[in-house]
């Protein structure tokens, strides 16, 4: 049962690295689909949004594409190699907006909300009061404030980080943010 007055969400973008898949290493990218592995309870959590017809994105900082580390090319082929997985497990993504840009150059690069501003686009009808923004960095939080949408921060870490991100909810995991979403709001539904 969702809280009253809260508005039931039927859009959630969600972050690549660390919150769908495994994230490589700090500083390096995952450039070639062999290095793609979906994070436990990832696919289902996915599956759940779907099943509740809930729109689900993902918006992603790719700036190994501005340092030459893979082209748009591999990029188009990762993200392939990612629906597939997904649908082995029965999940579906409507889109992936993707930023390959290097910092200070544009408008797309998470913590700005130039992805977010992009699905806007193209879905006139997205209010972002209806949508949820999961992922891993403070970045991410920050794109999701910026537009108004509810953030949920992906950590371990139980304590500090939450106050610092501002985000509106803290969950160690992607399937523990749907839950919590699921639970505190109500997911999809008529208008
Ligand atoms: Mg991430
Ligand atoms: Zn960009």
């Amino acid at each position: 049962m969702s809280q009253a007055g809260a508005p039931p969400v039927r859009w959630v973008f969600l972050d690549r690295d660390g919150t769908i898949n495994v994230p490589p290493p700090k500083g390096q990218y995952v450039t070639h689909s062999k290095q793609l592995q979906l994070l436990p309870g990832a696919a289902a959590a996915i599956r759940v949004l779907n099943r509740a017809g809930v729109w689900v994105g993902i918006v992603t900082n790719q700036r190994g594409v501005a340092l030459g580390c893979m082209g748009e090319d591999e990029l188009d082929a990762i993200h392939a190699h990612l629906r597939e997985l997904l649908a082995r497990a029965g999940a579906r993504l409507d889109a992936i907006y993707h930023c390959p840009h290097e910092q200070g150059v544009c408008a797309c690069r998470k913590p700005q909300p130039g992805l977010l501003l992009a699905a806007k686009r193209a879905h006139p009808g997205l209010d972002f009061a209806h949508a949820a923004v999961v992922g891993d960095s403070d970045a991410d939080v920050q794109a999701g404030l910026a537009v108004g949408a509810h953030t949920i921060l992906l950590t371990t870490e139980e304590h500090g980080k939450q106050a610092g991100s501002g985000a509106d909810h803290i969950a160690c995991s992607l399937l523990d943010a749907v839950s919590w979403l699921r639970e505190a709001r109500g997911l999809g539904g008529g208008a």
